[in-house]
């Protein structure tokens, strides 16, 4: 019935049917769930505590006959004085000479207007004929287009749901309404278009925020729950003892986060549905050793192990390290775009024979040349710039490996299990004991001979600083223009007894290599980089990281570029250059100076630029809410997301018949019906 055209309610006619279909309304329940995008607020305040500017309402007696002029073409003034509380106040309104004749001396009027307190005038947008008191105080506004008008829409919507309110049924579950105090649907919809007041409307914004929350909840985990049931992964027999053995052979004891992390992937690998897991960390809290421990149990399994990571110079750095840790358990290879000739050759055979256990790589590991003989597991470094096409590839290719996404940008949690709502996530939220804070300042630029100062100071004392250049929008080349005269200034600043480097994304990879190996070393001790090193980069010597026009950059990845010190013992510092303009600049330079944590700073990140812009809009994948608001509503998104896990793994859906409504909700949905995703 509600699926009816919207014709079907009395009063619209076809042209009408027509300008609300362009407004993305065809059926009687989209119209009853148009709610407005706004509301005015009818509220009638004494004339002395009106502001200068302000939109008001207020309420007076014609005492003057009103006086049309007409100027330009169609356009015409109507004038005359109201007696509100014994002053005379004057109104002025545009363009509607047709009130002239509805408006006689001695009426009771309320309007709604621009108030102009030094003329004692009202520019009336609205009127209305009587007491303000006779009517509801708050007025739905709703987004229009084409030639529909908010009063059109308001009669149409009070018409259906007086002719179809006992077709609008509850889907949410009684119990659930009480529990969480929410009002019924119906009583729900009618407050949303025409309030009472401020604190139904409140109530009935959080039922359908709860009710949004839960079903795009109840949908993806069961997208999710199939999604693994149809996918025939492999199941990894990893030999425990000796992963155990493993871990308690590294220099480190795993914090609690870490351990869990390993038992649900460990759990996933072992599973024989296929992996498809998020793990996600601040920077520095130990993803790279649970990795590497999943590499190592995969082996075990007698599998081969991919870490793919999204630049040439974090791979080499995994490389190093892996090749290191596994000594001579297991043959790791490496694999990027400046492998060439016979060497690259000789590699891909070892893949190809499986001589080679692990591989690390870039892009370059899913080329067409590549043949992993027995690919178990796949672990992709900052799945963010990986994207969803070199999943498709990894798929297209007939690999069905274990995947384990891992992203040291910590998303916050509501984003991810919204936008990852099919995948599972896994959190390292706590970071191995001991780390010290890095410290964070803020300076203007004139105090940078001090800054400069300082990092001599600290490489006296036996460190190494960043320094990030200075960035310009979009454009790679003038960044490394940058970047190359930074460096000479500062090589000559610090020759002789300081040396500096330089790093940026167009060097050859065999320079890069080469000044990165030197860096490590405490060859070079001042390394001047473009945001190339922003990711994975890890030098334990390194105790300052100045970071110029700081404001151009996310709070994200800001905290990413500091990341990149306080790796080791020694107190680290990051300084941040710059002088914001704007508010918003100013407050990111602040919160980056008092926030350490980066699930912290990514919430904030996210209130600042919203969560299009987050992950950019094309890949998102993150569905528009009527009424709810990922950002500001997400502890309703998590209390809907361990409601819908009960209801799903209880049977509920299916079997309580309290949840059928939900259920036919559930089921109809058109991604639900129509299997995956991506
Ligand atoms: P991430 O990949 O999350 O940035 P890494 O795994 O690279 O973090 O770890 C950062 C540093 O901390 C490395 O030097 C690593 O050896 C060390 N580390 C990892 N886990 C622990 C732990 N539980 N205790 C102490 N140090 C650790
Ligand atoms: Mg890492």
């Amino acid at each position: 019935m509600l699926n009816d055209p919207v014709t079907n309610v009395k009063g619209i006619g076809e042209k009408l049917g027509q300008g609300l279909n362009s407004l993305g309304i065809h059926t009687i329940e989209d119209l009853l769930f148009y709610f407005p995008s706004r509301y005015d607020v009818y509220e009638i305040k004494p004339l002395s505590e009106l502001l200068h500017n302000d939109k008001v309402t207020i309420e007076g007696e014609v005492i003057s006959e009103p006086s049309l002029a007409f100027y330009g073409k169609r356009k015409s003034r109507l004038s005359f004085n109201l007696q509100v509380e014994h002053v005379t106040v004057k109104a002025v309104m545009f363009n509607r000479s047709f009130a002239k004749k509805q408006l006689q001396v001695g009426d009771l009027v309320t309007v709604t207007g621009k108030w102009d307190q030094h003329r004692l005038q009202i520019t009336v947008s609205n009127y209305k004929k009587g007491s303000a008191k006779s009517d509801a105080k708050i007025q739905p506004v709703y987004a229009l287009k084409s030639d529909v008008s908010n009063l059109q829409i308001k009669k149409a919507v009070t018409t259906a749901l007086s002719q179809f309110q006992d077709s609008l049924q509850e889907i949410l579950p009684q119990d659930y309404l009480s529990a969480y105090k929410l009002p019924g649907r119906l009583e729900a919809v009618k407050q949303m278009h025409f309030p009472d007041n401020h604190q139904v409307l409140k109530h009935a914004r959080r039922r359908f925020t709860y009710e949004e929350f839960l079903l795009f909840q109840l949908k993806m985990q069961l997208l999710r729950k199939r999604k693994r049931e149809s996918t025939h992964g492999n199941s990894l027999e990893y030999e425990k003892g000796a992963v155990d053995e493993f871990v308690e052979r590294l220099p480190f004891r795993l914090t609690a986060a870490q351990i869990r992390s390993l038992e649900e992937i460990l759990k996933d690998l072992q599973s024989p549905y296929r992996m498809n897991r998020l793990l996600q960390g601040d920077v520095g809290s130990g993803k790279t050793a649970v990795a590497a421990i999943a590499l190592y149990a995969a082996i075990t399994a007698g599998k081969q192990g991919a870490l793919m990571v999204p630049t040439e110079i974090l791979a080499e750095q995994h490389f190093q390290s892996l090749t290191e840790l596994f000594a001579d358990q297991a043959t790791v290879v490496l694999l990027t775009g400046s492998v060439k000739g016979k060497r690259r050759k000789q590699i891909l055979q070892e893949i190809a024979a499986k001589k080679a256990d692990i591989i690390v790589g870039t892009h370059a590991l899913i080329q067409d040349e590549v043949h992993f003989r027995d690919l178990g597991l796949v672990i992709v470094d900052e799945q963010h710039r990986f994207g969803v096409e070199q999943r498709r590839i990894l798929r297209d290719k007939g690999l069905h490996p274990d995947v384990l996404f891992m992203t040291a940008t910590p998303i916050p949690r509501t984003l991810a299990i919204t936008a990852f709502g099919d995948m599972d996530v896994s959190i390292i939220d706590e970071m191995p004991s001991g780390r010290k804070q890095v410290e964070t300042y803020w300076v203007k630029e004139n105090m940078l001979d001090r800054v400069l100062q300082f990092i001599q100071k600290e490489v006296d004392n036996g460190h190494q600083a960043y320094v990030i250049c200075p960035l310009i929008e979009e454009s790679d080349k003038l960044d490394i223009q940058n970047a190359v005269e930074l460096y000479e200034q500062l090589k000559e600043i610090y020759a002789p007894k300081t040396n500096v480097g330089l790093m940026h994304g167009r060097l050859p990879s065999d320079e890069k290599e080469e000044v990165m190996r030197d860096f490590a070393a405490n060859d070079i001790q001042v390394l001047v980089s473009t945001t190339v090193v922003e990711v994975g980069v890890n030098v334990p010597n390194a105790s300052v990281m100045v970071i110029y026009d700081a404001e151009r950059f996310g709070l994200s990845q800001l905290h990413q570029l500091r990341g990149r010190v306080g790796r080791g013992e020694a107190q680290s510092y990051c300084i941040l250059v710059a002088d914001p303009k704007g508010e918003v600049g100013k407050e990111r330079m602040k919160i980056m100076t008092e926030t350490a944590n980066g699930f912290e700073l990514s919430e904030e990140d996210l209130k600042l630029r919203g969560p299009g812009d987050f992950f950019g809009k094309k890949q998102s994948g993150i569905p528009e809410f009527r009424v709810a608001d990922m950002v500001h509503d997400y502890r309703a998104l998590e209390t809907a997301r361990m409601d819908a896990q009960k209801i799903l793994e209880s049977g509920s859906l299916d079997e309580d018949p309290q949840f059928k409504q939900l259920a036919m909700q559930v089921y109809n949905d058109k991604i639900v019906k129509g299997e995956t995703l991506d």
